[in-house]
């Protein structure tokens, strides 16, 4: 589908928010001088012109059946920006207008597109109160009064554990870019070791280096080591040597001792075994991930996960076993060919075993995954389903005391929802919500892994990118050490 725009400069907002009611589409943006194109349905022009009072903002939709136009006004504002951003606003609330009533879609988050909906929240909140921020979700926005209790309740428990992190405060991330097989709904990097099993030892090995080499370019520094997170990936692709091997030089180049929360993201239940578990125990790791994502079997093989439902109760019971007192557990909602009923399933039972966290995600239908390129489309059925698997979520969650405690979107995501962190008290995942909200620089180690330096007298972030791909990490592995520079002349700066 063609989207026109006239003097609007807003592509990026355009766009996005067409895609939130068209996910599948192909959009071309077309800049053009006036409105006198010839084109073919459906299309949608937008346009921005000069008023008397400011500006005047245009959407029209043309499709088969249905046409029509909508304007509005933005008075002139001598704060530029502010005057910008309205007129991209209410560009983008004609064409949510105009698509609502057309296709009979009401997204939950209105016209809010971007990841972050909890630190936009804040902002508002601490400049102008809670009565304006809910006031401007809802009638600025659109959000739905049901999502901005949720952003609401979120904020207060995220603020909690920002609170905790201090100027000089950073996270270590280290990226483990292997899994047994690949999701049919990965988009990440990570290569299945069927294909990559001979470089996990050389990637060790580097990952070992770049760790050393980077934990004595911070001992220069007074910070404070907050958490460490190892992900991926599935972390737990390693063998117990080589996990080992790893968890040796970060204890032995890391405070780990004083760090909060140690993850690793085990993630895949047959990759899980006593003595993995027992050397991440002895290696100071507190707190595991093991996904289920779903307790269908069916649908377990459908997406690609070589485990069953009852790989993941005997991994989930061998880890109480070894002494693991925080487990997270990830589950999707919107799988391809998944029910409610078994969505409900798979929660009651995870319940059930009592995990002290739980992650329910929303299925995301990346450009870049096998599901999308096999043409599998998000349907409207399965929007309203992982709807309705979000709020039984919640309504169960609520019951058994977990709370959300952080959340983000990504970009085709079935039915426009979220992702969302549930915690019982005090068993937040405290990394989760520092790399969501940005809260302090991010040392990050391995392939596909980037550092993000946190300016937080300029609220900025600067980043450092490794290679993506095992081989690329492995063969560019001089570069990457070299850039691990950076940190070095952002702290001499900074600190
Ligand atoms: S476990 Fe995660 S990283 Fe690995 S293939 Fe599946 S979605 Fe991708």
């Amino acid at each position: 589908m063609k989207i026109y725009m006239i003097n609007n400069t807003f592509r990026y907002e355009t766009e996005n928010i067409v895609r939130v009611f068209f996910p599948n589409e192909k959009l071309e943006m077309v800049n053009i001088e006036k409105n006198e194109q010839e084109s073919e349905k459906p299309y949608i022009l937008t346009q921005i012109t000069d008023s008397d009072s400011g500006k005047t903002v245009m959407a029209s939709v043309h499709f088969e059946d249905y046409t029509n136009a909508i304007t509005d006004t933005v008075d002139f504002c001598e704060n530029e920006s502010q005057y910008i951003s309205e007129q991209e606003r209410k560009t983008a609330v004609c064409i949510y207008r105009l698509l609502t009533e057309y296709t009979g879609i009401i997204p939950p988050w209105g016209i809010l597109t971007g990841v972050r909906p909890i630190k936009l929240f804040r902002r508002l909140l601490q400049k102008h109160g809670l009565d304006y921020v809910r006031m401007y979700f809802k009638d600025k926005l659109l959000v739905s009064e049901e999502k901005i209790s949720l952003c609401q309740e979120t904020e207060r428990n995220e603020s909690y554990i920002i609170r905790q992190s201090s100027d000089n405060s950073y996270s270590l991330y280290v990226s483990i870019p292997f899994c047994p097989t690949r999701c049919s709904y990965c988009s990440f990097v990570s290569q299945s070791t069927e294909k990559s099993a001979k470089l996990i030892d050389p990637y060790v090995d580097l990952l070992c280096q770049e760790l050393i080499h980077t934990a004595k370019i911070l001992a220069g520094y007074p910070l404070k080591l907050e958490t460490i997170y190892i992900g991926g990936g599935t972390p737990t692709t390693l063998n117990a040597e080589q996990l080992q091997k790893l968890l040796t030089v970060i204890n032995q180049y890391f405070p780990v001792n004083s760090c909060k929360e140690f993850t690793v993201e085990a993630g895949r239940p047959d990759t899980i075994n006593e003595d993995k578990l027992k050397v991440m125990l002895t290696n100071h790791v507190d707190r595991i991930s093991i996904n289920p994502q779903t307790m269908n079997d069916d649908i377990l093989r459908t997406i690609g996960r070589h485990h069953t439902a009852q790989q993941t109760l005997d991994a989930f019971a061998l880890a109480r076993t070894v002494g693991f007192t925080h487990i997270n557990m990830d589950l999707i909602a919107g799988l391809p060919n998944e029910s409610f009923e078994s969505f409900r399933r798979t929660l009651d039972t995870i319940v059930r075993l009592n995990p002290e966290s739980i992650t329910v995600h929303t299925l995301a239908m990346k450009r870049s995954s096998h599901l999308t390129a096999q043409g599998m489309h998000i349907m409207k059925e399965n929007a309203d389903t992982a709807c309705q698997m979000h709020d039984y979520c919640r309504t169960l969650l609520y019951e058994h005391a977990y709370e959300p405690y952080y959340l983000y979107r990504q970009s085709r995501m079935v039915g426009n929802l979220e992702n969302i962190g549930y915690a019982r008290k005090g068993f937040s995942g405290l990394y989760n919500v520092y790399i969501m909200d940005e809260t302090h620089s991010i040392i990050a180690c391995g392939g596909g892994a980037v550092t993000k330096l946190k300016n937080n007298h300029e609220d900025t972030l600067q980043r450092i990118f490794n290679y993506k791909y095992p081989y690329e990490y492995i063969n560019g592995f001089a570069e990457i050490l070299k850039r691990k520079d950076e940190i070095r002349t952002f702290f001499d700066n900074f600190l």
